[in-house]
């Protein structure tokens, strides 16, 4: 399954006229290893580790040719930046993000899917991609996160209440 997304990334390389450099293969193997979220600098910090003489800016660069050949999914993680995910030709999942820890889940709700399509109709529009994502506090972090909340809303009602003088 890898070796199809090889040759697409390979015939998008060809028709701009780009060869595909150990240092872009290098990119996509990193990618295309496991199915997940990974910042560029991850990639270049491993691809370090294994020895690889590969400078940020042909991270960068790469990305952007794999994610501009439709193979590689880029998702927007607030300030910090993104993360990039392999894809696989007719696969199709959004995102939960969570706030405190970074986690992303993948979801997929048809009933969201075809929300969207109607939406499309509605304008006359042609749909050719979507990114859903929904920021929040995992399942894992909530209880944390609640116990802050708790403990910021008793503070503020401590400065509230008047202080008795003896
Ligand atoms: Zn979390
Ligand atoms: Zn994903």
């Amino acid at each position: 399954m890898k070796s199809r997304e090889q040759s697409i990334f390979r015939n998008y390389l060809e028709r701009r006229g780009l060869k595909l450099t150990a240092e872009r293969q290098g990119v996509f193997d990193e990618l295309f290893a496991r199915h997940e979220h990974v910042e560029a600098d991850e990639i270049l910090v491993r691809l370090r580790a294994k020895g690889k003489k590969i400078s940020r800016a042909t991270i960068y660069r790469t990305l952007e040719l794999l994610v501009d050949s439709g193979i590689v999914g880029r998702v927007r993680i607030g300030e910090i930046g993104y993360r990039y995910e392999r894809l696989r030709a007719g696969e199709h999942h959004d995102h939960l993000i969570c706030n405190e820890c970074g986690r992303v889940i993948e979801f997929f709700e048809p009933r969201i899917e075809s929300l969207q399509d109607e939406v499309c109709e509605r304008y006359g529009f042609l749909p050719i991609s979507h990114s859903h994502q929904m920021r929040g506090i995992c399942r894992q972090c909530r209880p944390r996160a609640l116990k802050a909340e708790a403990n910021a809303q008793a503070t503020a009602r401590a400065l509230r209440e008047p202080r008795l003088v003896s």
